[in-house]
């Protein structure tokens, strides 16, 4: 179903405009306009989804496959030495457009980019409890 205030729906509709380099029969690549690195593009599916929690089954998968094919095409065409995919569920988890995406951010040595977090050993107890609440019930 789409949402008539989504500028991704309007992307995948072909409303705005977009660079779309790859695209299938659920989901649709196209060029991030704020690259974190040079090739950053996003896969969304063409149904829209607010997040991770509400997309369908099918087009998860489908998104996730599209990001492995252009992920191996980074490497191989624009000769990264990696790639994050990323993707963000929520406000607080950094998300700004309400239709799902992924994220591929190609990385190149050097880059500069940094985990938003500094690794570090944790609390034992609160990592088990943590883990207890995250369990099968
Ligand atoms: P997020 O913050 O994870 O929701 O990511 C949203 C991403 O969409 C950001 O990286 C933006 O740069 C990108 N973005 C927003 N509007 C457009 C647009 N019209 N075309 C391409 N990318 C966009
Ligand atoms: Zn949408």
């Amino acid at each position: 179903m789409r949402d008539p205030d989504c500028i991704f729906c309007k992307i995948v509709a072909g409303e705005l405009p977009a660079t779309i380099v790859d695209e299938d029969e659920r989901t649709v690549c196209f060029m991030d306009i704020a690259p974190a690195t040079r090739g950053h593009a996003l896969v969304v599916p063409r149904e829209h989804s607010a997040d991770l929690l509400s997309i369908e089954a099918d087009d998860l998968a489908a998104v996730n496959l599209a990001a492995q094919r252009l992920a191996v095409r980074v490497k191989d065409r624009l000769a990264a030495d990696g790639v994050n995919l990323m993707n963000s569920c929520g406000a607080v988890a950094f998300q700004t457009v309400f239709h799902f995406h992924l994220h591929v951010i190609p990385r190149y040595e050097g880059d500069g980019l940094r985990l938003p977090w500094v690794p570090a050993p944790g609390d034992a107890d609160e990592i088990a409890a943590a883990a207890q609440e995250l369990g099968r019930q």
